[in-house]
């Protein structure tokens, strides 16, 4: 597997490349696990080459989160590529990719940008479409390959993509989980053993819906009895749980709606955010 650490010399690398290869790409924040290896996968098996990004973007960052202490091991990442098949790992610094700092030039999303993730973390996204687009115009890829874990991510990247006709095609990759249901996160990492077992309690949450959403009476009876079943974990704490419709993400009124429901839970455990999500509908 080739590393660049530079603008220059990933475009020199890119451009030799011949025009009937198709090319897959899967950026990521690096901390590697089994989520990322499944996309690097799915990459490999349809191109001829994969490429894949480890940068910790920090304009998709808020002032108080974790920025500074988000994991970085860049050398164990790049044997879990090179052992999945990537061909090609670009690792560029801050100031490669952000040559202005703060910089000049942005995106702002409507509608889909400012519920769940986009309302508890302003700015998240804009920061997150920023540089998908601007690894976007480096990589130039013809497939590239994001996470459900993501969900309203992967929506806001399909819309990026349509709205500026990015000449790519979106691949939305299932979320890989632990053998007890906790989805992979990087951010697991931070858990300590006893807000490790706790963590469980999104997807044993996430689950029991999936087969018993239709016994609520409406959408707020089932937030309560998400709310109640955190409450009773010590070390965690409720951001948001919303049923959306799983196209547009709005919300949903009535439940015999032919839209498919979709749920997204995010919560505080001790201080690190998780997130997970499900389809209701099968
Ligand atoms: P990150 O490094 O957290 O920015 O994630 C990079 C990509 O990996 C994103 O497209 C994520 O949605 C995806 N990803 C992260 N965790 C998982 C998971 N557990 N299963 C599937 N994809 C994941």
């Amino acid at each position: 597997m080739q590393i660049f650490r530079t603008i220059p010399e990933f475009r020199n690398f890119r451009k030799n490349l011949p025009r009937e290869m198709k090319v897959g790409f899967v950026p990521t924040m690096g901390a590697l696990h089994e989520g990322h290896a499944s996309l690097v996968s799915s990459s490999a098996k349809e191109n001829d080459i994969t490429i894949s990004s480890v940068f910790v973007n920090p304009t998709q960052f808020g002032p108080k989160e974790d920025l500074s202490k988000y994991p970085r091991m860049l050398e164990k990442d790049a044997e879990i590529l090179e052992k999945n098949g990537a061909t090609v790992l670009f690792a560029p610094s801050t100031a490669e990719i952000y040559p202005e700092s703060p910089s000049q030039i942005g995106f702002t999303i409507q509608s889909l940008g400012d519920k769940l993730c986009g309302a508890s973390r302003p700015g998240h996204f804009n920061g997150v479409v920023q540089v998908v687009s601007l690894l976007f115009h480096i990589v130039r890829p013809d497939n590239a390959y994001f996470g459900e874990k993501d969900f309203q991510q992967l929506m806001i990247i399909r819309q990026l993509v349509a709205e500026q006709h990015f000449e790519v095609n979106i691949h939305g990759c299932p979320i890989v989980r632990e053998s007890d249901g906790l989805a992979m996160s990087s951010r697991n990492l931070y858990l300590s053993a006893e807000e490790r077992s706790q963590a469980v309690v999104l997807s044993q949450i996430l689950f029991y819906l999936k087969e018993h959403y239709h016994q609520f009476k409406d959408a707020d009876a089932v937030k309560s009895f998400v709310s109640e079943q955190i409450s009773k974990k010590s070390v965690m704490r409720l951001d948001y749980f919303e049923i959306l419709s799983e196209k547009g993400l709005k919300d949903i009124a009535v439940w015999e709606n032919t839209e498919k429901p979709h749920a997204f839970i995010a919560a505080f455990c001790g201080n690190t955010r998780l997130i997970d999500n499900i389809p209701l509908f099968s």
